[in-house]
């Protein structure tokens, strides 16, 4: 056994390897270790080899969905290695020592999962390939649970090829990367950590060949015109897929093509740090996409999360998204007839990828058929309404044309099918009257065998006589032991099959024949309603193309009506677009921090936001804490937001079309890249300067923060200089160097703003409002209170920043006459001989010979002494 287990091994490769014996998938050696650990089960051991016994754990087969779950989870690739023949095959084969064939019929990982209990239902789940040919990258990225499958050409060269993947990559979030050996050599950013497949595999002719025999076309000219990079990626992804099912022809709807140029660029920086589908700690919630995900069907949720990640560049397509938003704006009661439609469907997609991939149950059957039946009456609830806007007018054919199918299904199912179908019982009554014949057939003769019981305990005079049924004897008379004897008798018509503690069983003819029955009957239902599942399958299969087109236009519906929902529960506005560089919000909001608020009780304080061609830049000053990030994120949201065609936190915002956006903001380390803080925030910035053209939006927070206080004030003038002049992109730049605003007196695009905030009784209050001109002063002293720094602390830092301002004032040198500053220590001394002498003083006082007016008057003497201070 163990020799097969090895051979099977070395198949697996980097896999743990499950082993099928009875009813456990068993692993051995290194595997049990890895595994044990991973599921928290026990790790034993099975005989020894070589003198080495055997580490070994194992999982039920019933349950080993939910521990596959957990291994691909924690990183690991399964291969399933199951019986290929039954024990009475392998003895027929070999003799009655013949092993039991075994051989791996699926690699699990990551990016080739279609089980709902693997899968997040509301997230896509992607495998991506990616390939190089003569310099030029390509990428095949799909979701073999739902078919979705496209196909890209990285435009730059050289090592903005590389910038550029990452950021394709950022937006696709896949699962799992495979690409040839020599490329993922290069790719040393850890991020992208990838397995490598053989290169054979990314070839452009074979591939060519394999997608048109995939689609059944005889040129791809159809689907667009794929550079041989592309193809070539195409080939590693299928050949992966067909290695990871081995041998099954994977689901993929025909490859989408798409093109840097139709969608606004986000890099992976400023993705992340926008928290746009994830926040920086990885959840859906506090992202904008939790924040504003109202969708009610998982297809839809995960429509909405590609539309965020890829916003379009596409006045007339987004505005075409936008209509049918206003128009569930407008109408609240369709709006919500649909939305309670939708919620009522099943996720079709993922269902006819496992029917697709080979892995479908009834329960996928069940579900094909409630959503095509649930999008045929939505079809015709909407076919009342005349003034559909256009985008809906483009969806609802591909909601057509099911009815047959439905009908079918219908006749051919019971009402909520099993998704285990080895007990047989989904197929409805009255769909096949010989399937129907079999089974009371088999009705019958248990009703037979009660009848038979009941005479037997009355010819016997054995009241508990019982007939009883098990696996392994199948049907047999039942008897106590002290009845035993009775029926041993040759004449009994009883023979004697198993003495047990307790009891005796036996069988007779009559039963014999009677079981024989039962069990052939529901031999040959069970074969019978496999076979019409076989048939149902097919004819799925025949018309995949447009059940997933059905899907995908019940998820773009269930997009924009959720999107509408959210509009009117925030009051947000339709965005309009115009040509030139402007960015005009009124009263613009950040989502999530004003949700934040909200739930506190705080009131979100909405912000103007106006760029133009003449006023590009703004630089926005003001104390720490007074909302400088907040607005600036809030726009290039609100720009995400609109682009993606949805309605926007704002009383109204009219923006020209954003190419690429990007976000410098806050410090972030990336030492397991070896990046220090300052040295991710100079690599964002240099791609920014690099990259912004006049049409992109560029948001700027603090940048030169990382470092000396002159290299920094140095470095972000010349960064604000050439955004102006150079990149000429609409920009928001927020600082703490006031040095800064004497460039407004030079750069003429660029005007200065700061958030507000003033000084009540000794405390700071901030006002999150943003006004013209420069702060008057900066907080950084106050906010250091607020925050609850230590007194002495905060005195010492005032006495240092005196000196400092004095030591500037006088010489022009930052640092001068630091030097005489007493040593902090003096300065707590100092503070202890005060506090001993207002202790002294009140300890002194006999209060009782107090009148009001000397008290009064003692009250403002000690209060003097820490003015004097
Ligand atoms: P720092 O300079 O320290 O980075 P900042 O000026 O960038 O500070 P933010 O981080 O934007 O300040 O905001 C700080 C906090 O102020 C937020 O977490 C939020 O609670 C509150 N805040 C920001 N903007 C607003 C607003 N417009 N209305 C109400 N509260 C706000």
């Amino acid at each position: 056994m163990m020799e097969q287990y090895f051979t099977l091994k070395e198949k697996a490769h980097d896999c743990l390897l499950f082993y099928r014996m009875g009813d456990f998938f068993e692993l051995f050696y290194e595997d049990a270790k890895l595994a044990s650990a991973a599921l928290d089960i026990a790790l034993t051991t099975r005989g020894k080899n070589a003198g080495e016994s055997v580490p070994m754990c194992g999982v039920p087969v019933h349950a080993a969905e939910s521990y596959l779950a957990k291994l691909i989870r924690a990183g690991f690739k399964v291969a399933i290695a199951e019986q290929t023949e039954t024990p009475a095959q392998a003895k027929a084969r070999g003799g009655h020592k013949a092993l039991v064939a075994r051989d791996i019929i699926r690699f699990v990982t990551a990016g080739t999962l279609t089980e709902d209990t693997l899968l997040d239902a509301r997230s896509d789940n992607m495998l991506v390939a990616v390939a190089e040919v003569q310099g030029e990258i390509g990428i095949a990225a799909s979701d073999i649970s739902t078919g979705d499958f496209e196909l890209l050409r990285i435009s730059g060269e050289g090592p903005e090829s590389l910038g550029e993947l990452t950021a394709e990559l950022s937006r696709i979030a896949p699962s799992e990367i495979i690409c040839s050996p020599s490329l993922n050599e290069r790719l040393d950013d850890k991020r992208l950590a990838a397995t490598a497949w053989p290169k054979e595999d990314f070839d452009s002719q074979k591939a060519e060949r394999k997608l048109k025999s995939i689609f059944g076309v005889s040129t791809l000219d159809g689907f667009g015109d794929f550079s041989r990079c592309e193809l070539a990626a195409a080939g590693g992804l299928i050949a992966y897929i067909e290695h990871t099912a081995q041998g099954d022809t994977p689901f993929l709807k025909p490859p989408v093509h798409r093109h840097a140029g139709e969608y606004l660029l986000i890099d992976g920086a400023t993705r992340a740090s926008l928290e746009i589908e994830r926040t920086m700690a990885g959840e859906r919630k506090g992202s904008l996409l939790g924040n504003i995900d109202r969708t009610v069907t998982p297809g839809g949720a995960r429509l909405l999360g590609r539309d965020l990640a890829a916003p379009l560049f596409d006045e007339t397509k987004i505005n075409l998204r936008l209509g049918m938003v206003q128009w569930f704006h407008d109408a609240p009661a369709i709006r919500d007839v649909v939305r309670d439609a939708l919620k009522a469907m099943p996720d079709i997609s993922r269902a006819l990828g496992r029917i697709s991939a080979g892995r479908g149950s009834p329960r996928d059957l069940g579900q094909i058929r409630d959503g095509l039946s649930g999008a045929r009456l939505l079809r015709e609830r909407l076919a009342l309404d005349m003034a559909l806007p256009d985008l809906m007018n483009n969806l609802l054919p591909a909601l057509d044309g099911h009815g047959a199918m439905v009908d079918l299904l219908t006749r051919a199912l019971v009402e909520t099918p099993p998704t285990d179908m080895t007990k047989g019982g989904y197929i409805a009554a009255g769909y096949d009257p010989a399937l129907d014949e079999l089974r009371s057939a088999g009705s019958d003769g248990r009703k037979a065998i009660a009848t038979m019981e009941a005479r037997y305990r009355e010819t016997t005079g054995i009241n508990s006589l019982k007939i009883k049924h098990n696996a392994v004897l199948g049907y047999f008379v039942e008897v106590p032991t002290k009845h035993g004897d009775s029926l041993m008798a040759e004449n009994s018509g009883f023979t004697h099959r198993q003495t047990l503690a307790g009891v005796v069983r036996f069988n007779s003819a009559e039963l014999h024949e009677e079981a024989v029955r039962v069990t052939q009957a529901a031999a040959h239902a069970l074969a019978a309603e496999a076979a019409h599942f076989e048939e149902l399958i097919d004819r799925i299969l025949k018309r995949k193309d447009a059940i997933a087109n059905s899907a995908d236009a019940l998820a773009r519906i269930d997009v924009a009506a959720a999107l509408a929902e959210r509009a009117v529960e925030g009051q947000w506005c339709r965005p309009e677009f115009a040509d030139g560089n402007m960015l005009e919000i009124r009263a613009g909001r950040h989502p999530v921090v004003e949700a934040a608020l909200d739930a506190a009780g705080h009131p979100f304080v909405a912000n103007d936001c106006a760029l133009s061609n003449d006023e590009r830049l703004w630089l926005v000053s003001g104390p720490n804490m007074g909302g400088k990030s907040t607005f600036l994120r809030q726009n290039a949201l609100i720009v995400i937001l609109a682009q993606a065609g949805g309605f926007v936190p704002a009383a109204s915002a009219r923006l020209s079309l954003v190419d690429r956006l990007f976000s410098r903001v806050g410090a972030s380390d990336n030492l397991a890249q070896g990046r220090s803080t300052f040295m991710v925030e100079m690599v964002e910035t240099a791609t920014i300067l690099s990259q912004a053209t006049d049409k992109s939006f560029v948001i700027l927070d603090e940048v030169g923060r990382g470092t000396s206080t002159y290299d920094g004030l140095a470095l972000a003038w010349a960064v604000v200089e050439a955004v102006h002049e150079t990149n000429r992109c609409r920009c928001l730049f927020a600082t703490h160097y006031h040095e800064l605003t004497r460039l407004a007196d030079r750069l003429d695009a660029m005007s200065l703003h700061h958030v507000r905030a003033r000084e009540w009784k000794g405390d700071l209050v901030l006002m999150h409002e943003l006004a013209k001109g420069p702060a008057d002063r900066s907080y950084g002293l106050a906010v250091a209170k607020l925050a609850g720094i230590p007194k002495p602390v905060l005195k010492r830092a005032q006495s240092v920043l005196d000196k400092l301002e004095a030591g500037k004032a006088e010489t022009g040198g930052l640092a001068a006459g630091l030097g005489d500053l007493p040593l902090f220590a003096a300065s707590l001394a100092d503070e202890d001989k005060q506090v001993d002498m207002l202790r002294e003083t009140l300890r002194e006082l006999d209060i009782d010979a107090l009148s009001p007016r000397d008290a009064l008057d003692q009250l403002y003497a000690l209060k003097s002494v820490l003015e004097e201070e």
